[in-house]
């Protein structure tokens, strides 16, 4: 199993070098060459299993040979054992034929567990198998950061640098990056937005020098293996609805592309889904691509759902290379054009292959409080406001006949203050992280500065 970039013009790699790199030499992101398809006979054998052993099923094929059967196993084990639920991603009803995907029982009550909490586990054994160190350097709006600390703390060949905007994530959110007392753990607190530091992350990708120096890895959205992670939970909600006899629809809460991708790559094995809708909050840039065909930059607007507060919506760039065949020169070009100009038209044909699959919408602050209001007094369920943004949508946009999974990609304890100021509950943390509160914090706050990030890195990772 090889994997390409999406520019075209870096090597093909495995999986395991694929997960290690992160972003490709040429600026994209791996995907897989070809895309493994199950036969509907193997993917109506997946109801009734245990969610590792459908893990194991679905993710098999693309791992290929970089890990034997028992170490795949093995992780996958050991990645979910920490997670609340038995289901590990359980399917509760909201409505008829609308259904809620909880993707929050993990460590940091974020869908990201799915994806870090396996990724720590594949990349010890890969580190350990070559006697290999990194240092990961991740920038987050908030989740991947929490649950990137919580995969790889305390492990001996890696380092992690985390870096959020100040101010702008939840206390929740702050406090699971701040308050590992592990020393390989470093929280930076970035003078700017979640752009800035995703791009001050790509610069350090983009600068070989210190790239090798380091060792750098990444464990963003952008990570391959993290996408197919996440598909493994489309396939199983899709099946204890009846696939691949039924087809259903996906409404994903959508910030950086990540979680809805992993549907679309559900779709191409061979799993019936009709639409996947991408719900967007008020920083819109692919709701105003998928309608208008323009993919523009505009500032971001902090929002009550902070985890969707982008504008450059990184694995987009995964779809954008679908939509045009798997043109890296078109989609290099494209890119080049959102760096220099701030945005890029899709052309006619590839905004149609993007719209056979993907819808989208929008929704205001005033409905996602009033959506969390809504259906806590309907169903007794409460959501955090990203799954609101993504429950709104869903409503708005869904087709009675096919059953809508909405994905509820955090828990709302994580988001207490939007959640009790839409209902008045204010929901407590689960008692397994009911100390958070107390707990000293350890951070160090930095400019949106590149030669300062490198020296700090530099300077703090172990040898
Ligand atoms: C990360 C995140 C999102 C957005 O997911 P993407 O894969 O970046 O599109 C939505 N909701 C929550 C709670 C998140 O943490």
């Amino acid at each position: 199993m090889r994997y390409i970039s999406t520019r075209g013009a870096a090597p093909s790699l495995g999986f395991a070098e694929a997960m290690l790199t992160g972003l490709a030499r040429d600026g994209g992101l791996y995907v897989p060459e070809a895309v493994p398809v199950m036969a509907p006979d193997e993917i109506a054998a997946l109801a009734g299993l245990s969610y590792e052993e459908a893990a194991f099923r679905v993710m098999r094929p693309f791992v290929g040979t970089d890990f034997t059967e028992v170490e795949l196993r093995a992780a996958i084990e050991a990645a979910y054992r920490g997670f609340a639920h038995a289901a590990r991603a359980p399917l509760v009803q909201l409505a008829p034929n609308h259904f809620l995907l909880e993707l929050f029982h993990g460590p940091t009550l974020a869908f990201k567990d799915f994806a870090m909490q396996l990724i720590g586990q594949l990349f010890q054994i890969a580190l350990n198998r070559d006697g290999r160190r990194v240092t990961i350097v991740g920038a987050t709006s908030g989740d991947t950061g929490s649950a990137a600390i919580e995969a790889f703390r305390g492990l001996a060949n890696v380092d992690v640098f985390i870096l959020y905007p100040h101010g702008r994530v939840s206390e929740v959110q702050r406090r699971q990056m701040t308050t590992p007392v592990e020393d390989n753990v470093h929280a930076l607190a970035l003078d700017g937005t979640f752009d800035d530091a995703q791009a001050r992350l790509k610069d350090m990708f983009n600068d070989f020098a210190f790239r090798d120096a380091v060792g750098l890895a990444g464990v963003n959205s952008i990570n391959w293996a993290r996408v197919l992670a996440q598909v493994v939970y489309f396939v199983t909600a899709a099946v204890s609805l009846g696939a691949p006899a039924r087809g259903v629809s996906f409404t994903v809460p959508t910030g950086n592309f990540g979680d809805i991708y992993a549907g679309s790559i559900a779709r191409r094995l061979g799993l019936p889904v009709e639409r996947l809708v991408i719900a967007t909050n008020q920083n819109d840039i692919l709701h105003r691509c998928l309608t208008g065909g323009r993919y523009a930059t505009d500032g971001v607007r902090p929002s009550v759902s902070p985890s969707m507060d982008i504008q450059v919506s990184s694995n987009f760039e995964r779809a954008l290379f679908d939509a045009y065949g798997g043109d890296g020169n078109a989609v290099a070009q494209l890119m080049a054009e959102l760096a220099s100009q701030g945005g890029f038209t899709v052309s006619q044909g590839a905004l149609q292959a993007l719209r056979q699959i993907y819808r989208s919408g929008r929704v205001s602050e005033e409905e996602t409080l009033a959506t969390i209001a809504r259906v806590q007094r309907s169903t007794g369920e409460l959501l955090c406001p990203h799954s609101a943004v993504g429950v709104a949508v869903a409503e708005k946009t869904r087709d009675p006949a096919v059953p809508m999974i909405t994905l509820a990609t955090a828990g709302p304890a994580k988001f207490p203050d939007a959640v009790e100021q839409a209902t008045g509950i204010r929901p407590p943390l689960p008692a397994r992280m009911a100390d958070l509160f107390g707990r000293p914090e350890r951070l160090t706050r930095v400019g949106n500065d590149l030669g300062a990030l490198q020296a700090l890195i530099h300077e703090r990772r172990r040898r």
